[in-house]
């Protein structure tokens, strides 16, 4: 389903618990000799938050991995990197057929709908610079007012002799945890042989085995949804759900 006119919109809403402190990173190297070498990000009010964008990623490479290692082989999923499902290569080939074939679509329709084709069914539902994601997880932020933020010193391993170097010492913050966070996530047309995969998203988010941000290898970045209500919005609802917002009887039934 291209995302050209409504089918469906999935809005799963919830808590978002740390079970374990969580780093992840501003990216703004800090100079003065004072501040941390790593702060955690931070929205424009100060507080830490968990970008959309770092648990998009992780529900990413958690679906890549299950349907690569070919769970169920109604679907697939490409290596986006080394082996894409399609290249430029591909698009320019199908615009050449899908201009010349004589169908009185619209060609820049039949072009997208070509492509979408091709696509696996993980770019499908995360998108690829063909095409947007139906998937969107917005920022969390901070359910409280204040959450606790600790410094820790952490230490490099020289690569080269495996060892801790003395030299390598640095400080990093992490959010304690604990922390609570509201937790939105949206896909939009959805194709209905892939509702089973927003459920194993939805579980997967649920049982705590992800983690977000830096330094996991450590054990850091454990978080676990909680508190979730879904909701799906079809034609028959769409109209209630825009002027009235979400209602108990547009709940979607995920277990
Ligand atoms: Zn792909």
């Amino acid at each position: 389903m291209l995302l050209d006119r409504f089918y469906n919109k999935y809005i799963i809403k919830g808590t978002l618990i740390a079970d374990t402190p969580i780093h992840i990173g501003s990216g703004e190297e800090s100079f003065d000799p004072v501040q941390v070498d790593n702060s955690v990000i931070r929205d424009s009010n100060g507080n830490p938050y968990i970008p959309g964008s770092s648990l998009k990623g992780v529900l990413r490479s958690y679906l890549e991995t299950l349907l690569i290692s070919g769970v169920d082989e109604r679907f697939n999923a490409c290596l986006i990197v080394n082996e894409p499902c399609l290249d430029n290569d591909d698009v320019k080939s199908i615009k050449e057929t899908c201009k010349s074939s004589q169908s009185n679509q619209n060609v820049d329709r039949l072009v997208a709908e070509e492509i979408y084709k091709k696509m696996c069914t993980v770019c499908r539902i995360f998108g690829n610079q063909y095409f947007a994601s139906k998937l969107v997880v917005n920022d969390c932020t901070l359910k409280e007012d204040k959450a606790y933020v600790e410094r820790r010193d952490g230490v490099g391993i020289d690569r080269d002799t495996g060892t801790a170097a003395d030299k390598k010492k640095y400080t990093f913050e992490q959010l304690a945890a604990g922390a609570k966070f509201d937790f939105c996530m949206t896909v939009d047309n959805l194709e209905p042989e892939y509702e089973e995969l927003l459920k194993l998203m939805i579980n997967v988010l649920k049982s705590g085995e992800l983690r977000v941000g830096g330094k996991t290898s450590v054990g850091l970045g454990c978080i676990r949804l909680t508190d979730v209500s879904a909701y799906k919005i079809e034609h028959k609802n769409l109209k209630q759900y825009l002027l009235e917002g979400l209602k108990d009887e547009m709940r979607w039934q995920y277990v």
